[in-house]
């Protein structure tokens, strides 16, 4: 085939070139990591967020401020995309992802500037990454040193400077691993077995772990029982109700007795269902369909705590608690289908009323019950109580900790600039660039913590390379240079494994774009 390919753009077509292609591509990208860049590290500040409609979210979390944002450059959007990533990933490190992709991008900007070729700064990126990466394998601190404490430094580290009430980050920590203490098994953490629930009316100190599952239920009649101890309990996906629920339509109802025989017929049906339970010395019912009035009067008769509509993910988690199985009909129900647990009880919460299972230390879902004073405090408690529980996890199940407050990075700097000097030509200085861009994080650390980012970086270095190891602990009003080991600072290794990746990616994707062309809507 011979003739040029030609594309024909319609007139509307808008199309950036070259220079000003990149140059736009890397202002947005690094607009956005700006943008998340002072609420890094314990004394980050937060952003208030109002959208559209009015709604308020007031957080200090990257990858929940860069969701808020309406953020529409497509340069811009990949940042937003890293700090999702890393969310979905491993669940913290959403600023430090989103900061080192904008620095990425700001250091190859000066590399474009002095002529060297995209391609080169992506290869030397990525060599860098490499690198990098092989630093973090280096620094991950000890595995049998990963007990209850140093999990709980973890946890700490990653909720420190989230608004989290009154409560302490020492208790917090303690409520997270206990929790994934509690669904570890042979196979690791089972994270979706822990559950966060919150709810307003309390002092966020009032903050506990529910050995079992929270259900938002209520009972379906008032005069049932509203709390059992060691109940048995069915989970039934069984419909209490007559089907096609219209009398008449099941019964030719001529006459006035006729039809009371076809209610009385129903009544005793429900009866039965109810005696059936009670025989099988069932406490309480969870039933995922509905529940018609005669049949739960039967079931109060019975003494029978019930819920209805009971939804599929909490009849899951019930089962889990309780050992219970799931039955489609009240007659396929026997005892080896029930379940135990150690209390069910119903509780009010201004209009709110939840359901506690609790199945005790045997239980294989818990739910860390969140209080708070108002909608944004348990909102915010929320997101840290969930980056603690997912930094646990990430730190048993994927490849333990390492030093948090910047040490790392200021280390992984160094492995990559040490590393630099032995290679060759232009891609070295993609290879610095890379460095100097991993020191962004300890820089803005430094900064977030009121000290001089500067004398900050010349100390950590200095404290680096005579004792091995030196990050900024924020103390007090401000923060001071020393070993984050120490001080119970710790990250898991996975959370700089995936940002270094995610940002890598994103800023080497950037950077290779020279062609902007888009449709005008
Ligand atoms: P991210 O969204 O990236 O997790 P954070 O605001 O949670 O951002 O900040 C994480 C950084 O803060 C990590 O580098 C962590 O080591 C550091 N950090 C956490 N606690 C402390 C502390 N007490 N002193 C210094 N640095 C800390
Ligand atoms: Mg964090």
């Amino acid at each position: 085939m011979g003739g040029q390919p030609m594309f024909i753009l319609s007139e509307d077509t808008q199309r950036t070139r070259g220079q000003d292609a990149q140059s736009s591509n890397i202002a947005a990208g690094k607009a956005v990591s700006q943008a998340v860049r002072t609420t890094l590290g314990p004394r980050g500040m937060d952003k208030m967020l109002v959208s559209d409609a009015g709604d308020v979210v007031i957080t200090n979390d990257g990858a929940t401020i860069l969701g808020e944002m309406d953020i529409e450059h497509p340069a811009a959007q990949m940042i937003v995309e890293v700090a999702e990533t890393q969310e979905d990933e491993v669940g913290d490190g959403t600023t430090t992802a989103a900061v080192l992709s904008g620095q990425l991008l700001a250091k190859a900007e000066n590399l474009l500037d002095d002529d060297v070729h995209p391609t080169t700064i992506v290869e030397g990126y990525n060599e860098a990454a490499a690198l990098a990466n092989e630093a973090v394998e280096g620094l991950v601190l000890d595995v049998d040193d990963l007990d209850d404490d140093r999990l709980r430094a973890v946890a700490r580290t990653s909720m420190t400077g989230k608004g989290t009430g009154d409560v302490n980050a020492e208790a917090l920590a303690e409520t997270v691993v206990d929790a994934v203490r509690q669904v570890e098994g042979d196979d690791g953490v089972a994270r979706n077995e822990i559950s966060v629930r919150t709810q307003t009316g309390a002092a966020s100190s009032a903050t506990e772990l529910v050995e079992g599952v929270i259900s938002e239920e209520e009972p379906v009649r008032e005069d049932m029982p509203t709390s059992v101890e060691d109940a048995s309990i069915a989970v039934l996906d069984v419909e209490f109700d007559i089907r096609e629920s219209s009398v008449d339509a099941e019964y030719d109802v001529t006459n006035i007795d006729q039809l009371n025989a076809a209610l009385d017929a129903e009544e005793k049906q429900f009866k039965q269902y109810a005696e059936k339970l009670a025989d099988l010395d069932v406490d309480v019912a969870f039933v995922t369909e509905s529940i018609e009035d005669r049949a739960a009067a039967s079931l109060a008769e019975e003494g029978i705590l019930a819920f209805e509509s009971v939804g599929d993910d909490e009849a899951k988690s019930i089962t889990q608690v309780t050992g219970a199985s799931r039955v489609g009909a009240i007659d396929d129900l026997e005892s080896d289908d029930l379940g135990n647990a150690e209390s069910v009880s119903v509780e009010s919460y201004g209009d709110d009323d939840l359901a506690f299972v609790e199945g005790g230390a045997a239980a294989e879902s818990v739910t860390v019950f969140a209080r708070g004073s108002t909608d944004h405090v348990t909102d915010e408690l929320e997101r840290a109580l969930n980056d603690g529980l997912d930094v646990v996890t990430a730190a048993l199940d994927a490849g333990g900790v390492v030093p948090g407050g910047g040490a790392s990075e200021i280390a992984i700097a160094d492995h990559i600039r040490d590393r630099a000097a032995s290679i060759e030509g232009r891609r070295q200085l993609a290879v610095e660039a890379f460095a100097d861009a991993i020191d962004v994080l300890p820089r803005t650390l430094a900064e977030n913590t009121g000290m001089d980012p500067i004398d900050a970086l010349v100390d950590l270095r200095s404290r680096h390379d005579s004792e091995g190891r030196a990050g900024i602990i924020s103390e007090g009003q401000t923060g001071q240079v020393t070993d984050p080991v120490e001080a119970g600072v710790f990250d898991p290794a996975a959370v700089k494994y995936e940002a270094l990746e995610s940002a890598t990616e994103a800023a080497t994707m950037i950077v290779r774009i020279d062609d902007v062309i888009s449709a005008d809507n």
